[in-house]
């Protein structure tokens, strides 16, 4: 069976060919930002058109930044893209002569799981994104969890600190993604910074001035900065709380861990988190590496085109 695979984020887009579950080709662009609504769905075409060389795919799987409307198959009024709403599913579909399975990023990234890596066989299980923001897909008593239009699940927008005052970019407060998400972290390393005691360091000026990038805060905490260590540790206690909201809301086997900022820092994340989540949940489920590291989302676009969810 052949697929056409689609990973579409905000700032790129890539489309692969699979032949029964493993990648054969990939194909990489910038998300088309401007063009007319349906210009994100004609490079999606064109692009799996010269991967298939004139063949025509089984079936095609979207793995999609949010909000979704599945009913409509649009991404509607995304915060992130300036067409802020734009069709997918009908026109690759006609583009393409074949099937469309349309889900959220991070949803398709949990099927793939199920479906292609080292989930299979689990009946309940999750996965979580911690790059640029942070998102979650879950499957729960063997079915995957959609929400009336697509969108369950926003776990990024859990609260985990009622006093840190860190406004969200959906307006709340207090949210997972307000502080500990990559674009976030240097607001909040610059709010730990204002009430830090401990002595000052290059990491403790960075944040400061509102500088201190997720890279530099990692690297310097590897090199034993007392300010970047200890902001690394606040940072795992918020992603613990955030996944043990998770754990008592779904019960699952296992969680999988991806998005860069997780995969490129785990030896500082896991082990932190692993300690904080045994103290303040409620039952505490396997954490594990997402099996297709950076690829997660692409195998899950894979997996929803070559077992589509009941
Ligand atoms: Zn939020």
């Amino acid at each position: 069976m052949r697929v056409i695979a689609v990973d579409l984020g905000a700032t790129n887009l890539r489309v692969a060919l699979f032949d029964d579950g493993s990648l054969v080709r990939v194909a990489r662009s910038r998300t088309p930002r401007e063009g007319g609504r349906e210009s994100v769905a004609r490079t999606i075409v064109s692009m799996a058109r010269s991967l298939l060389g004139g063949d025509r795919p089984d079936a095609v799987g979207i793995a999609s930044i949010g909000p979704l409307d599945l009913e409509r198959g649009w991404v509607v009024g995304t915060p992130n893209h300036p067409l802020r709403s734009f069709p997918l599913r009908g026109p690759v579909e006609e583009g393409l002569g074949a099937p469309v399975y349309l889900y959220n990023d991070c949803v398709a990234a949990v099927w793939g799981e199920k479906v292609l890596g080292s989930g299979r066989g689990m009946r309940d299980l999750g996965y979580i994104t911690i790059s640029s923001g942070i998102g979650g897909g879950f499957i729960v008593d063997d079915r995957l969890l959609i929400g009336r239009r697509g969108n369950a699940h926003e776990v990024g927008h859990m609260v985990v600190d009622l006093d840190s005052g860190a406004v969200c970019g959906c307006g709340g407060v207090g949210h997972w993604e307000a502080l500990a998400s990559g674009v976030n972290i240097p607001r909040t390393a610059a709010l730990y910074a204002s009430s830090w005691g401990g002595p000052a360091s290059r990491a403790y000026e960075a944040a400061r001035e509102g500088r201190l990038s997720p890279e530099a805060l990692y690297s310097l905490a590897r090199q034993g900065d007392p300010f970047a260590s200890s902001l690394v540790d606040y940072l795992n206690r918020v992603h613990a709380a955030g996944l043990a909201s998770v754990a008592a809301a779904y019960d699952p086997e296992a969680v999988f861990l991806g998005g860069s900022v997780y995969l490129n820092n785990e030896d500082l994340i896991l082990p932190g988190v692993k300690r904080y989540l045994a103290r303040y949940s409620i039952w505490v489920p396997e954490l594990r590496r997402a099996t297709y590291g950076h690829d997660a989302v692409l195998y899950g676009a894979a997996a929803v085109a070559l077992e589509p969810p009941g």
